[in-house]
């Protein structure tokens, strides 16, 4: 096991899992006439490099392109324009086994949980699913694999029977953080994973996410537009601001001398959940 300061000399020094350069991912908006399209650039250019035991805040306005970022990221969104590269390999032309390998080491915690999780299967199905499609272990190994996930994530073993509904939203949550874990990835993409909660539990599951990631040596990218939450979890910080990273830094650098106006800005907006 390393010790904290072993864990941050080794993520300085690992090698990026994964790596975006220049990343564009434009769209042809609604509102443009067939001659004349508006293009809405929802990330304009972003390079970032993701690796084990760092975590990344991204913050920004509503509408600045956190969500098309994470999205890239993930493998769901084609970026239009850019390179991204899986542990040194070109990320944007896969085949099978390559998106099976990158399925099981990237996951993502969506905002709402509710939406998140299939309201007609059990915990203990929702936590095994992964685990089928990638053809984890054999019956026994699974069940113990939802045992240990549940004891993971602070769910009692009860929990394993229950539909979503039957469980408070926080709790939800925690299953799909359980979920996003089943197959041990490397990196885990967090999408304003407490927006969406009561307030009195926005504070536990940030600190679930800070404890996993440091257990597990986890690297994660933590979007929020909320500042204070991003401070709370991140090691590095990125501002975002249409479409582009206008500011990064360690937390102290961008909160005790932020150089963009817009950063201020956001330094200056609305009181926060960790003061509640
Ligand atoms: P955020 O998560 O920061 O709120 P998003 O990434 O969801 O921002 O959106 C960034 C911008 O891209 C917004 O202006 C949004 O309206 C636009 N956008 C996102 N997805 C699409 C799409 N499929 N088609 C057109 N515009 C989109
Ligand atoms: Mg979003």
């Amino acid at each position: 096991m390393l010790n904290t300061q072993g864990r941050e000399a080794v993520a300085r020094v690992s090698e990026p899992i994964i790596e975006l350069k220049d990343i564009k991912v434009y769209h042809r908006s609604r509102t443009g006439g067939i001659f004349k399209p508006n293009i809405v650039k929802a990330v304009d250019g972003v390079s970032l490099s993701i690796r084990r035991g760092e975590t990344i805040g991204i913050v920004g306005e509503s509408g600045c392109g956190k969500s098309t970022l994470a999205s890239v990221v993930v493998g769901l969104q084609k970026p239009t324009d850019g390179q991204m590269t899986f542990k040194g390999r070109d990320a944007l032309k896969r085949n099978a086994a390559f998106r099976k390998e990158f399925g099981s080491d990237i996951s993502i915690i969506f905002q709402d949980p509710a939406t998140a999780l299939n309201p007609r299967m059990t915990i203990q199905d929702i936590l095994k699913d992964p685990l089928d499609v990638h053809g984890i272990g054999d019956k026994s190994g699974r069940d113990r694999r939802v045992r240990e996930l549940l004891n993971l994530v602070g769910l009692p073993q009860s929990a394993a029977d229950a539909m979503p509904s039957q469980i408070s939203g926080g709790q939800r949550q925690r299953v799909a953080i359980a979920r996003a874990l089943a197959l041990e990835p490397k990196i885990i993409v967090a999408d304003e994973p407490t927006s969406a909660l009561d307030v009195s539990v926005r504070a536990q599951v940030l600190n679930l996410l800070s404890d996993l990631k440091e257990e597990l040596f986890l690297g994660m990218v933590f979007i929020s537009h909320d500042i204070q939450t991003v401070r709370y979890v991140s090691d590095r910080i990125c501002v975002m601001n249409k479409g582009k990273i206008v500011e990064q830094g360690s937390a102290e650098q961008v909160f005790d001398h932020p150089t963009q106006d817009y950063t201020r800005k956001l330094l200056g907006a609305a009181p926060t959940l960790l003061h509640v």
